[in-house]
């Protein structure tokens, strides 16, 4: 009784500050919302959507900089329309050198679980004793544990080093590793998620590697037993853009 009456009064609270922010002009003007996650900085949010954090800070009446995880800020509609999954991965990229030559093909997985993220995954890999963690170059997240479609550059990326995301220790050495969250087999990806997805893998055959490489769904690769990235990932779709 009494937690149905806290539900409630947590309900109604919910309603009231989301009442709140629909007097906000920006929502009215049909913005988005971001969940802040661990690692976003106001100025972080505020480049991934082309704003300003003084823009950020009006239409979120924040006196200063702090944000909190979980906390949800409105983004202004122009902003939201902004959105570039690209930005990060552009921006870290560009830092490196990329050993162009060395990268002869792309694979696509499924993180086999619905939740998680590039740092929890990374963890997960090194507690299975890869010691250069996170396994895959790139993990696209599906709006729990990171933005849906926000795009996350692992250590391997920038350090241009081997994947560790086939069992095939020659592909491996060659083969970038993408990673959507979420199991396929049993869900499907989000939109986003597609969309983040071709467009990271146009971005690195047109602008980084400047050639077609091999793409396989993880299955497709001889001798790896796996149904990843699930059944309900449209390989067959993706084939026909990325041959
Ligand atoms: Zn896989």
């Amino acid at each position: 009784m009494s937690l149905t009456r806290r539900a409630f009064t947590r309900h109604t609270l919910l309603a009231a500050t989301v009442g709140l922010s629909l007097t906000s002009e920006a929502l009215a003007a049909g913005s988005g919302i971001h969940t802040v996650k661990r690692g976003d900085t106001l100025s972080g949010i505020a480049q991934r959507y082309g704003t300003t954090v003084s823009a950020l800070k009006r239409d979120n009446n924040l006196r200063s900089d702090l944000i909190q995880i979980d906390q949800q800020l409105i983004i202004p509609a122009q902003a939201a329309s902004n959105y570039d999954p690209l930005h990060t991965v552009r921006a870290e990229t560009a830092r490196i050198q990329v050993k162009r030559s060395n990268w002869k093909a792309i694979i696509a997985h499924h993180s086999a679980i619905k939740k998680g993220n590039a740092e929890s995954y990374g963890r997960t890999h090194r507690k299975r004793g890869m010691q250069n963690g996170l396994a895959y170059h790139f993990v696209i997240g599906n709006g729990i544990d990171s933005g849906d479609g926000q795009i996350e550059v692992g250590p391997r990326w920038t350090g241009q080093l081997q994947g560790g995301h086939v069992k095939n220790h020659q592909l491996n050495l060659v083969a970038i590793g993408i990673c959507l969250v979420g199991n396929f087999e049993i869900e499907r990806p989000t939109r986003k998620q597609l969309q983040s997805f071709t467009l990271l893998v146009d971005w690195l055959q047109g602008s980084v590697l400047r050639r077609k490489v091999r793409f396989a769904g993880h299955r497709e690769i001889k001798g790896e037993q796996t149904v990843c990235p699930g059944k309900n990932f449209p390989l067959k779709t993706l084939h026909r853009r990325f041959g």
